[in-house]
């Protein structure tokens, strides 16, 4: 009280406003700091946000009528995977936001990740207009979304050269182009599909920076992501992320459980896990879709969930052992 009185006097007789009003200010901002700091932590006990759960990152490949592998689905199932993801309350980000920590979504949702591998034309076909084909996976996306309000069409496409089935450099780049104006993501699935960890490091630099370059040089993006076809990493697993002609942020494998959180210690940028979109069937009995979903669901302290604040890191107190060093800073525990 004293100092301010001080400096109140000192400054009294000049023309300035009187620093008094300038402390205040400091210390109401403080003070409104501290208010904000407690109604954020409220607001994350309350939705009982958790973000160092763990994310779904489903694994799809091609969307067809007549299945020829299990790693096809047909339009109605994808119709309903999709379906029961906006029902269990999951908004879809793409790779690129979650490996760099942007997951935007609203308080208590949880965010699932939809990638698609090998750039089929069943993924995304465009009519003389540059509308989706009914029934692409794309169009089934754009559906979903508008009949569930919250769901949002977002995903990530890991291309390699076949480049949704189009010869044409103009064609080529049409397809890339519309899937970054609404809002998905185009990233790196190497150019030939070879299995990277029979490969020398020179032969994957090729292999991952050659697709890259078409990538950009068709629709003006670097990936910022990569995922491994086979799910194989090199031989060494950071050849995936670093080369000459690359950055990536995240790297995504074939299998076979929900991903750690960004902030969390367990997340390995190089070797990030996928799950296959499939009914508890066979060698799906456990380690696909239908089964990790059930479980994430009854296991609600596994997941992960939003506090609705991208700037913060909500978790309960008790998960705090977890917490990647670097996200200290925005830490929230409750
Ligand atoms: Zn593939």
């Amino acid at each position: 009280m004293g100092v301010l009185a001080a400096t109140a006097i000192m400054t009294g007789c000049g023309s300035e406003p009187p620093p008094v009003v300038k402390v205040d200010a400091k210390a109401d901002a403080a003070a409104k700091l501290k208010a904000t700091k407690e109604a954020k932590v409220r607001n994350a006990a309350k939705v009982r946000a958790n973000e160092l759960g763990q994310i779904p990152v489903l694994m799809f490949h091609r969307v067809v009528p007549t299945p020829q592998t299990t790693d096809d689905r047909t339009p109605k199932q994808f119709r309903a995977d999709l379906e029961r993801l906006a029902k269990e309350n999951y908004v879809p980000i793409t790779a690129a936001e979650m490996v760099t920590g942007k997951i935007d979504i609203p308080a208590g949702k949880h965010p699932v990740v939809l990638t698609f591998d090998d750039s089929s034309p069943s993924q995304l076909t465009l009519n003389a207009v540059g509308v989706p084909q009914k029934d692409t996976a794309v169009a089934i996306m754009r559906e979903v979304a508008a009949k569930y309000p919250g769901w949002r069409p977002k995903a990530t496409f890991f291309v390699t050269r076949d480049l949704f089935g189009k010869h044409t450099r103009e064609e080529q780049a049409q397809a890339l182009l519309w899937l970054k104006d609404n809002g998905f993501e185009v990233a790196n699935h190497t150019r030939d599909h070879l299995n990277l960890r029979s490969l020398t490091q020179e032969q994957v630099e090729e292999q991952i920076g050659s697709i890259g370059k078409t990538i950009d040089s068709l629709s003006y993006t670097k990936p910022v992501t990569i995922s491994l076809p086979y799910g194989a990493q090199p031989r060494k697993k950071d050849w995936a992320l670093r080369g000459k002609a690359y950055r990536h942020k995240g790297a995504f494998l074939a299998g076979y459980t929900p991903a750690p959180a960004p902030f969390s210690k367990s997340f390995d940028p190089a070797g990030i896990p996928r799950i296959k979109v499939m009914e508890k069937k066979g060698d799906c009995a456990q380690f696909c879709s239908e089964a990790w979903l059930d479980w994430l669901k009854k296991n609600p302290d596994m997941r992960y969930t939003s506090d609705g604040d991208v700037n913060t890191v909500a978790y309960p107190k008790f998960k705090a052992p977890y917490l990647r060093k670097t996200f200290t800073s925005l830490s929230l525990p409750y």
